[in-house]
């Protein structure tokens, strides 16, 4: 936090995320678990100024909280990690820190969805604005998860703030689904599809900004300009999103551009779970 303080005056927000292995055994589940709540509460006591959206957030993976995040498992994860995800957001709420789900693997989107809707319909959570969801544009499903996002907000009284990236685990997802001997791809194979897929998205995103709140995570000039030429320049609800050490040339000529009103937030990573509870 204090490392961001500079990026933070030339206008950045931040969301911070902790370095960490996949939850392997409960121990560390717990042990993540902790870091995460420790992470909400030194964010809340810092505090900040303006609305839940302008302050610093945090991002959580659903991976570090149960050992057996798959969905084999589906009813035990139901049942032992949905109360740690609402755990950690009621805290969340309490210190008025938005938290936002990582995308993982598509294998576990279902899931992930499952998670979400438990959370979204938490009465303690009922009407909150800061639970947050990655979803990512290289997935065939993007477009229908959006479109079930709208819905969930519509139905639980709630604005989303969806992170829309394109997503991490490319390379993986087709070496797996060719291990597998699967019929098709969960995920497009043409850069050109994924690229589209985010506008498509994104349009959907901006065109219901009373369900989306839209964070638009990319390092891409391209896909970053159309998005500006999209929203026009009545639209400046919504903010962009980069990894700590990328893209900084492009984000610098947004964030001083930032009379135009579009925030910028920097998802930093940062050290360890364990450093965190150092
Ligand atoms: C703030 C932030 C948070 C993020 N959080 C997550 C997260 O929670 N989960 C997650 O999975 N990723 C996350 N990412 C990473 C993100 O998904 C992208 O991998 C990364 O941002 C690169 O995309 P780009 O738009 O910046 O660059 P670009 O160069 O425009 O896009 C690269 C992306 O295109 C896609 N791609 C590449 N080749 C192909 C192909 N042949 N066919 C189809 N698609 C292809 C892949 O998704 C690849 O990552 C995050 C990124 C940012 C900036």
């Amino acid at each position: 936090m204090e490392r961001g303080a500079d990026a933070e005056r030339k206008g950045y927000r931040h969301s911070y995320d902790m370095l960490g292995e996949a939850a392997r055994t409960m121990a560390d589940a717990d042990r993540y678990m902790a870091s995460y709540g420790n992470a909400i509460d030194r964010l809340g006591a810092a505090g900040g100024k303006g609305d839940l959206f302008a302050r610093a957030s945090i991002s959580v993976k659903l991976s570090a909280l149960h050992p057996r995040y798959e969905l084999a498992q589906r009813q035990r994860v139901l049942e032992e990690l949905a109360p740690r995800l609402i755990s950690l957001a009621e805290r969340a709420r309490e210190r008025g820190v938005a938290l936002t789900v990582d995308a993982e693997e598509a294998d576990r989107l279902d899931l992930s969805l499952d998670l979400f809707n438990m959370a979204a319909a938490a009465p303690s959570l009922a009407g909150w604005d800061g639970l947050g969801l990655a979803v990512q544009a290289y997935q065939k499903r993007a477009i229908h998860v959006i479109a079930w996002l709208a819905d969930l907000a519509r139905r639980t009284n709630r604005r989303l703030p969806v992170r829309l990236v394109k997503g991490a685990y490319w390379d993986s997802e087709i070496k797996r689904s060719q291990e597998q001997g699967l019929p098709g791809y969960p995920v497009f194979t043409r850069k050109a599809s994924t690229d589209l897929s985010y506008i498509v998205c994104a349009r959907a995103m901006l065109d219901d900004p009373e369900a989306f709140y839209p964070q638009f995570a990319t390092h891409n000039a391209q896909t970053l300009a159309t998005i500006l030429t999209l929203a026009g320049d009545e639209r400046t609800d919504f903010e962009f999103q980069r990894l700590h050490g990328m893209g900084q040339a492009l984000y610098e000529r947004v964030v001083e551009q930032s009379g135009r009103g579009i925030a910028c937030r920097i998802y930093a990573p940062v050290g360890s779970h364990e450093d965190l509870l150092a």
